[in-house]
């Protein structure tokens, strides 16, 4: 496989490196040269550990500035979290944005360094995958003053079919974050498919839309990743709105979009308090009132995993084929993946 741009999947005229854990976080948890698992090679079984610091794939120079942009705006951001210092709604955004970056680059680090598993080169890079998605993030304070740098969920054969949920967790804060098609739309009142129709041999997937109900409800999931959250979920609808306009055009979705034609939802906040909806400029904390101790010893591992199963099997149950042999043959590799899942699970069961 050529060394290829993680950014935007071309050969890089002036190579850099690009560190799929940024520096700034390393050094934050204080894992810059302690070592860090980031899983196991699939085809030994060997566990891979080595430096955070020295996890770095091939970069373009431009591609590396242009985001490291965006790491110094969320660097600041994730140190007021840590605080409990108030942050805007413009700056849940970047984090959102962050997120898809570090999904997206995880992927692309897990998929190189099993590429004899895999096979195919990457069909996405990190900058196909930034904002164009619905997004989710529940933010936890443990309030435990430790340092620790832990993800969850990378390793498993439904975050390699489709990068769709992680957990993070960065000294005293609990992230799980997760995108995909239509993930919070349904839950927030805005359009959503009834059924995805799949083309062989195709990523291009078509959907049947239905009308919001305007609705919000607390939350999209079943599974609960991680409690007690703050939830943030951002409905992104930019290619959906240019086929089903008339959808869009409510008062419900207009006064709850920052800009319908980009397709750009508001923050739908959610928390004990109860529901609100975030203008940019407007300032939320994500203090907890809960008692403080029972944090950070609660499952992070097992919650994720289901999460990733529930998100797969949502998708499986709105896919229509074009014939009952492409079904099946997509039915094998689906069960494949949700066996292999809970086998973790019970392995993982922590
Ligand atoms: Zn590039």
């Amino acid at each position: 496989m050529a060394a290829l741009c993680i950014f935007c999947g071309m050969a890089p005229e002036s190579k850099t490196k690009e560190h799929i854990f940024p520096q700034w976080l390393l050094k934050m948890t204080g894992f810059h040269s302690k070592n860090t698992s980031v899983g196991s090679n699939w085809a030994t079984g060997k566990e891979i550990v080595f430096p955070g610091k020295n996890y770095t794939f091939p970069a373009c120079d431009s591609c590396n500035n242009q985001f490291s942009d965006l790491e110094g705006k969320v660097k600041s951001i994730v140190e007021r979290l840590c605080e409990d210092v108030d942050v805007s709604g413009t700056d849940l955004e970047l984090l959102l944005d962050w997120f898809d970056k570090i999904r997206a680059g995880a992927w692309l680090g897990v998929s190189y360094m099993n590429k004899e598993v895999f096979g195919l080169p990457p069909n996405h890079y990190i900058r196909d995958r930034i904002g164009v998605k619905d997004r989710y993030l529940s933010v936890t304070n443990t309030y435990l003053p430790e340092k620790t740098f832990k993800w969850s969920g990378v390793n498993s054969l439904t975050f390699m079919a489709s990068p769709t949920a992680l957990m993070l967790r960065v000294n005293n804060l609990v992230f799980v974050n997760a995108s995909t098609d239509f993930l919070v739309s349904e839950s927030v009142g805005f359009p959503h498919p009834d059924t995805e129709f799949q083309t062989p041999g195709s990523n291009i997937a078509n959907f049947n839309l239905l009308p919001g109900t305007g609705n919000v409800t607390a939350d999209c999931f079943t599974t609960k990743p991680y409690l007690p959250s703050h939830i943030i979920r951002q409905p992104i609808f930019k290619s959906a709105h240019g086929i089903n306009p008339d959808f869009y055009d409510n008062d419900h979705v207009i006064n709850n979009s920052h800009d319908l034609i980009a397709g750009i939802g508001k923050l739908f906040l959610q928390n004990n308090q109860g529901a609100m909806v975030l203008e940019r400029e407007d300032r939320v904390g994500f203090q907890m009132d809960e008692a403080k101790s029972v944090y950070g010893r609660v499952q992070v591992v097992r919650p994720i995993l289901e999460l990733q199963l529930e998100m797969l099997r949502a998708r499986w149950s709105r896919l229509r084929f074009v014939s009952e042999e492409e079904r099946d043959k997509q039915f094998m590799a689906v069960n494949k993946i949700i066996e292999y899942t809970n086998e973790q699970i019970q392995q993982y069961n922590y």
